[in-house]
């Protein structure tokens, strides 16, 4: 068991934190807010009055964090603290360029370092049952694994640093594309009378088959677990999806890949994050579409 050292213990963090714990490591913490502070001592973490003070005595240090310029932040600041060949894990979910400069500033330190963004939200958080997409060194991502199995069932090694964000950022891609795609079927299908349980079971088992229509049907009724089921209460928030259609966005234009669709999904998701939405389930872009068509 190690001593793990995690900084940023919001939403996705806290509950990791604890299924640490929970798994025998021994945890000391730190987050810039007292209730994420409090929810951890009470989960069984050491708080530390600052995240360089957390990571003094820590094997392996997590960091979750909003976004690449608090990755970049808190790493500079803790990175002189850590002891050499200690291991440090970014689960947060952020740009490629801000996750490869991370890489280099650990090396600089001497210490290993893997990008590791997840997937399964603060269910799976909670529940351990998070997928992490790791980008880093053979040997960085074989110690990172049994640390990462007690937050998740599912640990993929998807190649050198930045690997993992680049594989995040293009699965929420396709999944932001496909849901307005799935919610455009079922508001034509309204237009034309036909009824969301015939749609859904003619396209659940034929060629329009997909993720966002079998498992996240952006409509009540064919699949009960669906957030369209609960008034759109996320699951998986629109501001979080316009965030990772963001940070796909800019990793396209730096690259150099043409991703029109994608482009498109992000204006989408921002004109709905704009009228007051980002709080809802991403799947209620339904109502936006529906939305525009009132307005034609
Ligand atoms: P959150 O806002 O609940 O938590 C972030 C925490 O970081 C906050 O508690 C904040 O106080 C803390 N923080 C910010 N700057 C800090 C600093 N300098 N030092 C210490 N603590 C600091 O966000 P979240 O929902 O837990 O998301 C965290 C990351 O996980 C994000 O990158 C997000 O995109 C990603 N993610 C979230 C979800 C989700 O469903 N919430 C799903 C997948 C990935």
């Amino acid at each position: 068991m190690a001593n793990v050292a995690f900084i940023g213990l919001g939403n996705m963090g806290g509950p990791m934190a604890a299924n640490l714990i929970k798994a025998g490591h021994k945890v000391s913490g730190f987050d810039l807010a007292a209730a994420s502070r409090d929810a951890a001592k009470a989960d069984g973490a050491t708080i530390a009055a600052t995240a360089v003070d957390a990571v003094k005595d820590a094997q392996v240090v997590v960091t979750m964090l909003p976004a690449g310029k608090h990755v970049l932040g808190v790493w500079s600041e803790i990175l002189p603290s850590i002891a050499k060949g200690a291991l440090i894990i970014d689960c947060s979910t952020i740009d490629v360029e801000s996750s490869v400069k991370a890489h280099e500033l650990a090396a600089k330190h001497g210490v290993a370092s893997v990008d590791a963004p997840v997937s399964g939200g603060v269910g799976g958080a909670k529940g351990a049952t998070l997928t992490f997409m790791c980008g880093g060194d053979d040997k960085a991502f074989a110690t990172a694994k049994p640390i990462l199995e007690a937050m998740g069932k599912k640990i993929v090694h998807c190649g050198k640093a930045g690997a993992g964000q680049a594989a995040k950022i293009c699965n929420n891609m396709i999944l932001g594309i496909s849901m307005i795609g799935v919610s455009e079927a079922f508001a034509l299908a309204e237009k034309l009378g036909l009824s969301h349980q015939a749609l859904f079971d003619v396209a659940s088992t034929s060629s329009g088959q997909c993720w966002s229509l079998t498992s996240y049907c952006p409509v009540p009724g064919p699949v009960p677990t669906s957030p369209a089921n609960n008034d759109y209460k996320p699951g998986f928030a629109a501001a979080l999806m316009l965030k990772d259609l963001r940070l796909s966005q800019e990793a396209s234009k730096a690259a150099g890949a043409a991703t029109p669709l994608g482009a498109h999904a992000e204006e989408i998701y921002a004109a709905f994050d704009k009228a007051g939405h980002g709080g809802t389930d991403f799947s209620g872009i339904i109502h936006h579409l529906r939305e525009l068509a009132s307005k034609r």
